[in-house]
């Protein structure tokens, strides 16, 4: 069969046929990432060759030395990156270079899409992988050989114009040349020092040797000659196997893109080598922003070498699950190179080198709270909530944990650590009060904080669904308590006086107590005097061992079945309508106005605690029944009078019900008004 009749064509993917528009008629200026890119892509597939031979040494043969070459052809006007890694497979060549756009392609579409076009300097920041070629190529030609026994190579060739061909090809050993074909105006690309300065700059880190193709003029007259020699241009080391000093934060931010193919630069990283009886290097990164799949098992963990060798891309045994967040290396001198996944799970070197690791982690996010807090709230905002896991799993790091997280609270918007909380802990206080809910909108005027409040006591808003959890496991900061303000027992220090009143009021409640319980019995284990409602008339609280309503309401969203644990019903007695019930109850022990209303303080008190009502007809019925009366009854029927005049009536206590503007009110719903 002629190579000719063995040529397919191939049409891109339609995301990538866009993604190459946008390249090729690119004014970006700093057109010189593309060779970042490819180097990156080369160094991978050496990589990926390393890690297999330990298992395969076969696969070396024909070409041991694993490295990385750069070509420059003035006569033709081609630079060809070269590499004896890994290799492609037609398909492979097909699928990689075509058909499936990469995330980060994707990612920058979709920006691009966004911004408008104007934004594609964007690029530089995305890299785009190996259509960056097309910055400054018009053609480009891949070929390559897979590592294994087959000997065939293929060869990929696209002018970026909607398709490309792939066809057999002649390669004498495994790996992969990329052959640029410069555009007129990017020429500069085939001139040494140019080079040589782009992998200083760009590629540095990389640990396999890059060797770029110089022609060496020697002698002088008739024996003057010129002769083509490979030179090393980069350290060929490992980065995290230098020491700090020698590594600039550009390089450590290269390395990190490299590692992630995060586009953004990352907030703080973490460089350390233990000795003693665990040798290992680490590098560990914080990254900005949250991948989009956070949550899924294939985003943890970190880069396992053991001797320099990749043994594993996402090597999770090293983190615990809570700091799935982080990025980076860590390279063992103490595991065997065929490490097995089961072997790292019991293994005790693991075990150490995870603790060391977690240490070393907590450390970094300590310093940068404390030396670059603004850098920390970002940090926050993208991985609190995975954070705050660890509190609730791993009470080890309770202490260093809960210098590291941070909420909102009640004394101004902004978020708060739980040191700076204790520092400004009133006298007397004994406890970190919180509230929880979907928002601090949603709590902020919550009636469980009425008593926290008169005391000037700040209260944290836990809005995270997680928080229940986390706060159930850090239990107390500072020696001091943290209790939420809708537990049934706030902990609140009391003066004498303070006592006095409320083993009156305790008894305030009277027979109406009884009569509550007993219509509420469904719905409420218990109806008792409160001590922290001053302006409102009842709240429902959670009881030792209960769950919160909101975090209950989640759950239930999610699909899982909560058994619904009664609350407390707690009751503010100088209320002016808890006086009012009272009062009713006591001189018609059997009204049914005091059901009704009793009910209606129920509802009301689940909407203040965010929970929707049982029966929202019959509330909004008996709400309306309530203002027919009150508007009924209003003084500014006929003349005018200030509004206030309607809502001074429930503020008018009366202990008998009188016919007033407040009796009007207190009449209760659905019945009409009786003058005694
Ligand atoms: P990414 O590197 O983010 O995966 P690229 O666009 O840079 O995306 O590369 C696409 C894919 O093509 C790579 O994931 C890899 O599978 C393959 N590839 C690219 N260059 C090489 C190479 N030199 N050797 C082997 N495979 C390569
Ligand atoms: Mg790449």
């Amino acid at each position: 069969m002629s190579v000719d009749t063995q040529r397919e064509t191939h049409k891109f993917q339609a995301e990538i046929n866009q993604l190459l528009n946008l390249v090729i008629n690119s004014l970006y200026s700093h057109k010189e990432i593309f060779l970042r890119e490819l180097v990156s892509n080369a160094s991978d597939a050496l990589d990926k060759l390393r890690f297999r031979s330990v298992t395969e040494p076969e696969l070396l043969e024909g070409a041991s030395e694993l490295e990385i070459r750069l070509i420059p052809d003035a006569e033709k006007g081609t630079l060809t990156i070269e590499d004896t890694g890994i290799g492609m497979t037609r398909d492979e060549l097909v699928k990689n270079l075509g058909t499936i756009a990469h995330s980060g392609s994707r990612e920058f579409l979709e920006l691009v899409a966004q911004r408008g076009q104007k934004d594609v300097n964007l690029i530089g920041q995305f890299g785009v992988g190996f259509y960056s070629a097309y910055l400054v190529a018009d053609h480009v030609e891949v070929v390559s050989r897979a590592a294994g026994k087959d000997p065939q190579a293929w060869k990929w060739a696209s002018d970026a114009k909607g398709s490309f061909t792939v066809e057999p090809a002649e390669r004498a050993t495994r790996g992969t040349s990329i052959t640029l074909h410069l555009k007129a105006d990017q020429k500069e690309f085939l001139d040494e020092w140019r080079l040589r300065s782009l992998v200083t700059q760009y590629s540095d880190y990389v640990n396999h040797p890059i060797k770029l193709q110089v022609q060496k003029t020697t002698g002088e007259g008739e024996a003057q000659k010129t002769e083509t020699k490979l030179e090393v241009v980069n350290k060929a080391s490992a980065l995290w196997q230098r020491s700090k000093s020698e590594i600039t934060d550009e390089q450590y931010q290269e390395f990190y893109k490299h590692l992630t193919h995060d586009w953004e630069v990352p907030l703080a990283w973490t460089h350390f080598r233990t000795e003693g009886n665990q040798v290992f290097t680490g590098l560990l990164f914080l990254p900005k922003n949250p991948p989009f799949d956070l949550n899924t098992p294939q985003q943890r963990g970190v880069r396992l070498f053991v001797k320099r060798v990749l043994i594993m891309d996402r090597c999770e045994e090293m983190l615990p699950q809570w700091l799935r967040f982080v990025r980076g290396v860590v390279d063992s001198d103490d595991l065997p190179l065929n490490v097995s996944r089961e072997l790292l799970q019991d293994s005790a070197v693991v075990q150490a080198i995870r603790k060391h690791v977690t240490k070393k982690t907590l450390d970094m996010l300590e310093k940068l709270a404390k030396d670059k807090p603004e850098d920390y709230r970002t940090f926050w905002k993208s991985f609190g909530t995975v954070l705050k896991e660890g509190l609730a799993v791993d009470t080890e790091y309770r202490e260093k944990l809960g210098a590291l997280v941070r909420y909102e609270s009640s004394r101004e918007e902004g978020l708060t650590s739980l040191a700076d909380y204790v520092s400004r802990m009133k006298e007397g206080q004994k406890a970190i009060y919180y509230v929880f809910g979907e928002s601090r909108k949603a709590v902020v005027d919550s009636p469980h904080l009425e008593a926290l409040k008169k005391r000037g006591y700040e209260v944290l808003y836990m809005t995270d669904p997680v928080d229940e959890w986390a706060t159930q496991g850090l239990r107390e900061f500072q020696d001091k308590p943290l209790v939420s303000a809708m537990h049934a027992d706030l902990k609140l220090e009391e003066t004498e006086e303070e006592k006095r009143e409320k083993e009156q009021r305790a008894k305030g409640l009277g027979p109406l107590a009884e009569r509550m319980k007993d219509v509420l019995k469904e719905h409420v284990r218990e109806v008792r005097v409160s001590d922290r409602l001053t302006d409102s008339p009842c709240c429902l609280v959670v009881p030792e061992g209960g769950s919160h309503a909101f975090v209950e309401r989640l759950l239930r969203e999610r699909g899982r079945s909560v058994p619904r644990v009664k609350r407390i019903l707690e009751v503010n007695p100088s209320h002016p309508i808890v006086e009012h019930l009272k009062a009713l109850q006591e001189k018609e022990p059997e009204s049914p106005q005091v059901t009704e209303w009793v009910e209606l303080l129920y509802d009301q008190a689940l909407l203040t605690e965010g929970s929707s009502v049982e029966d929202p007809n019959r509330f909004a019925r008996r709400m309306t029944a309530l203002m027919t009366q009150l508007a009924a009854h209003s003084p500014v029927k006929g003349t005018h009078t200030p509004a206030g005049a309607v809502a001074a009536g429930p503020e008018t206590p009366t202990s008998e019900p009188k016919p007033t503007e407040g009796a009007a009110v207190a009449a209760g719903p659905e019945t009409p008004v009786r003058p005694n």
